[in-house]
């Protein structure tokens, strides 16, 4: 890599925290990360079956605040800074008319979009002590379009959306840039039964211009670029990774 790449897209020496790490899309964020440079903490209620060679995994559920907090707290301890911040923890709770629809959606939103909010604010303070850093929230199709029966997910990930813009703004003052990677449909447990669905599969591959899923690694490229220098100039945005799903008309 030239120098001027290195410049670019490095992310040695910085430090990084991932939600989600342990599975799917943020298994695969935390894996990039780690492979651009970053020394990098994947975070969730598990740890991964196979976990990437220099991660440190750590066990934390997103909704508990202060557990959070005290995560942070130790990472910077150790490294003596956090750079980036990536929220890719999420759930999907399909409303079923059976349960209690309304309890699905209380519970999507308090993951999606209210825990994000707290990890966000819990990571500023460390962010700021050494001049800034880049939060990166993977949102969802879901945060422009309708989709049937799934209020909640749709609903958090457009709060998502906007909370980024938000804590873009206020965060800017100190040198933290906050955006948006916006996946479309791609394969991880989230997304087995319909992937694994014949005309649920072939309908979703055809609404997208490029004709298929997409993997967790097209998504890779994406947050090097929103965490590194490379995007230095860019916040209060999003980072559509979707085959062309939101792009197509016929
Ligand atoms: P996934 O395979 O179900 O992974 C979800 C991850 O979030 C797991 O690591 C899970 O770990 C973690 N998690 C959930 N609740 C948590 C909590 N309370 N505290 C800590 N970690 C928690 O789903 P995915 O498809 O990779 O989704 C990752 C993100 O991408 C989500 O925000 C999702 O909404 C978004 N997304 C996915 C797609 C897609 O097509 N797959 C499309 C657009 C957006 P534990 O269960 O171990 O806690």
């Amino acid at each position: 890599m030239s120098d001027y790449l290195e410049r670019l897209f490095s992310l040695a020496g910085k430090v990084a925290v991932v939600t989600g790490a342990s599975r799917g899309i943020g298994a695969a964020l935390a894996a990039a990360l780690a492979q651009a440079g970053a020394a990098t903490t994947g975070v969730a209620r598990s740890t991964p079956g196979e976990p990437f060679p220099g991660i440190d995994y750590r066990v934390c559920d997103v909704r508990d605040e202060g557990a959070f907090e005290a995560l942070c707290s130790a990472v910077f301890e150790k490294h003596r800074r956090i750079d980036i911040l990536v929220n890719a923890a999420g759930i999907t709770l399909p409303r079923d008319r059976e349960s209690d629809p309304r309890a699905a959606f209380d519970e999507t939103i308090r993951t999606n979009l209210t825990a994000v909010h707290r990890c966000c604010e819990a990571v500023m303070p460390f962010m700021r002590q050494t001049g800034g850093g880049s939060i990166v929230s993977v949102t969802s199709i879901g945060s422009m379009l309708g989709f049937p029966d799934n209020p909640g997910y749709a609903a958090s990930k457009g709060g998502l959306r906007a909370l980024s813009r938000a804590l873009a703004v206020d965060y800017a003052g100190y040198g933290i840039r906050v955006n948006n990677l916006v996946p479309g449909y791609v394969r991880t447990a989230m997304t087995e039964a319909s992937y694994a669905d014949p005309e649920r599969h072939a309908q979703r591959s055809a609404r997208t211009i490029l004709s298929r899923w997409g993997a967790v690694e097209d998504l890779a490229g994406a947050v090097i670029f929103l965490a590194s220098d490379a995007s230095s100039y860019v916040t209060g945005s999003d980072l559509v990774v979707d085959g062309g799903w939101t792009a197509k008309g016929l």
